[in-house]
């Protein structure tokens, strides 16, 4: 089974994704992780998106869509895979589509964890805390929680059609959700 989990930054995508990982003997494929692993190796693309990342902007479509494919097409991982993070535009929604069609893989489930700004500046805080995560600073968590509002709304309704579109309090705590999603999921 193929999840994605949806939401704004700090919504709690990467915890429930790990989670989903053991329950379901799944593979993270977090685009956020993907894009850092780029920074920290240094390679050409951590090069072009790094000024883009510490401001909270999103990375190109094209980029983050390459670094998504060589997911899509391991067998290991086919019908395996957890989305966190990605699609964040109606461009990669399409491409995910396209590319899962193409290795005969759907999308099963998908996550909508909601939640309203103030418990998500609250738990950047935290985060900021625990992670040191150079781009969850303030003004970056705010930059980064507005382009959401702008480019990942049309996914929200592009998505919110499908059956198997969920839409879950993203406020409740971390076991709650889980136990919600499991019960979506029914493993
Ligand atoms: P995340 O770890 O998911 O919160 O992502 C951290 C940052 O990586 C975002 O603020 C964006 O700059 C970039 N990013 C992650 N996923 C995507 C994506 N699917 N499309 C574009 N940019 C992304």
């Amino acid at each position: 089974m193929n999840i994605i989990i949806f939401g704004p930054p700090g919504a709690g995508k990467g915890t429930q994704s790990k989670y989903l990982v053991k329950k379901i003997n799944g593979f993270q494929v977090s685009s956020g992780d993907l894009l850092r692993d780029e920074i920290n190796k240094d390679s050409e693309i951590g090069k072009m998106i790094i000024n883009d990342m510490n401001d909270g902007k999103f990375v190109s479509d094209d980029i983050v869509n390459k670094l998504i494919k060589k997911f899509i097409f391991d067998p290991q991982k086919k019908n395996k895979l957890i989305f966190d993070g990605y699609p964040r535009s109606l461009k990669q929604a399409k491409n995910l589509n396209l590319l899962l069609d193409d290795a005969d893989q759907k999308i099963d489930f998908i996550f909508f964890l909601n939640v309203n700004k103030e418990t998500i500046l609250k738990r950047i805080e935290k985060r900021k805390i625990l992670e040191k995560r150079s781009d969850d600073e303030l003004n970056t968590t705010l930059a980064r929680y507005d382009t959401y509002m702008e480019t990942t709304k049309p996914v929200l309704d592009f998505y919110s059609k499908n059956p198997n579109f969920h839409e879950i309090d993203g406020g409740l705590e971390i076991d709650e959700i889980s136990t919600k999603i499991v019960s979506f999921i029914n493993v």
